[in-house]
């Protein structure tokens, strides 16, 4: 091989590539994933449908201004749709805000336990990471507005959080807000809004139309069944929407996906039956870690579509995964995050989430 082979930008070798959860275990068995916080009921009928429709035309490109997704998003929302931009998940989003507002010598923050993706999208640019320490797995919103520095351009905060579950309130939102400089672009990702229930939403959007620094994102990805389609959705003023068109790619957002997104966010029955599914799942594992704590297992408090499960007793969180292999069940644990003692799981259908607690209970017991 030459020597004058091309060398990638230091900030690019400091990347470790996204980790996605698996969906086989390490001798290569399939496994059911509880693994990437997907919908286990799958897909509503209605995108569905509207989907297989979509795919009547493969030749021509998608609509470019995803028009009839934003005008579908605004409606349900209440929206403005000339301020709605749509991303090849909302994982695209994340990157076009850190491309558009920071750059080498600039910095990026966010807590400790955030969404992986927030360091990849923030060295991808050539800024400087910067981690605010967390309460007890949650955001603390004083740590955050400590790290802020004249350098600070980008603050990411996923609410609730990934992979931690954690949910910061409206009021601590706000404070956070307030207490950051004008110039420094809030990106606040409620990737797992929909779980919440409705008097629980931490008013981003509302947030949006008072201020000029506030980007929220969406996901398609999780209650509404549609990830392997990768459409996300952001809300902002028209300046920043306006910057983040000039570097989206082209056609980001499929035709048959755009048309079953905007089928999807008006299926409020699959919403609800999903909500209500999870909640009725999230609480009833919580309760089985919870009866396994003289064993050293205990779950973060989740207002999300999966569990932290911390392991401080004789099982550990390695273990745990490898045990729910046996169990044909991937789960996600993460030392890369800092979180060796941490297995995530996805709360599924109640055959798999009583299969995992069972589980559980029997490696808790036998170790
Ligand atoms: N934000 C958070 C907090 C997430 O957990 C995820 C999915 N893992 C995303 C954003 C990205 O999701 P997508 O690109 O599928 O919209």
């Amino acid at each position: 091989m030459s020597n004058d082979a091309p060398v990638a930008k230091d900030w690019i070798l400091g990347i470790s590539a996204y980790v996605p959860g698996k969906a086989a275990a390490d001798d290569g068995r399939p496994l059911i994933k509880l693994s990437a916080n997907e919908n286990p009921l799958g897909t509503g009928a209605a995108a569905r449908a509207a989907f297989l429709a979509a795919t009547a035309d493969m030749a021509t490109y998608p609509n470019p201004a995803a028009t009839k997704l934003r005008e579908a998003i605004a409606g349900k929302h209440g929206l403005d749709p000339t301020r709605i931009i749509y991303g090849t998940g909302s994982d695209e989003l994340l990157h076009l805000a850190a491309s558009a507002y920071a750059g080498p010598g600039d910095e990026v923050l966010y807590v400790r336990y955030g969404f992986s993706v927030y360091e990849i999208a923030a060295r991808r640019v050539g800024a400087t990471p910067v981690v605010a320490p967390d309460a007890d797995y949650a955001t603390d919103v004083d740590a955050l507005l400590a790290c802020v520095t004249e350098k600070t351009r980008v603050v990411f905060l996923a609410n609730p959080n990934n992979p931690t579950g954690t949910m910061t309130s409206r009021a601590e939102i706000a404070r956070l807000h307030a207490g950051l400089r004008p110039d420094i672009l809030f990106v606040l990702d409620q990737a797992y809004a929909e779980y919440l229930d409705p008097e629980e939403d931490d008013h981003g959007l509302a947030l949006v139309e008072n201020a000029a620094n506030v980007l929220v994102t969406r996901t398609f990805s999780k209650i509404y069944g549609l990830a392997a389609e990768r459409i996300g959705w952001g809300y902002a003023s028209a300046d920043i929407i306006d910057m983040l068109h000039r570097i989206r790619a082209p056609f980001n957002v499929t035709t048959a996906g755009q048309a079953a997104a905007a089928a999807a966010i008006w299926d409020d029955a699959w919403v609800e039956e999903s909500r209500a599914h999870n909640a009725q799942w999230r609480e009833w594992l919580a309760s089985e870690v919870a009866a396994l704590s003289n064993h050293g297992l205990r779950a973060v408090p989740s207002r999300t579509n999966f569990l932290l499960i911390l392991f401080d007793g004789k099982l550990t969180a390695e273990a745990a995964m490898k045990g729910l292999w046996d169990e044909g069940f991937a789960t996600r644990w993460l030392p890369g995050q800092g979180l060796a003692n941490g297995l995530r799981i996805t709360i599924g259908t109640e055959e798999q989430t009583r299969a995992v607690a069972a589980k559980l209970r029997a490696m808790a017991e036998a170790a």
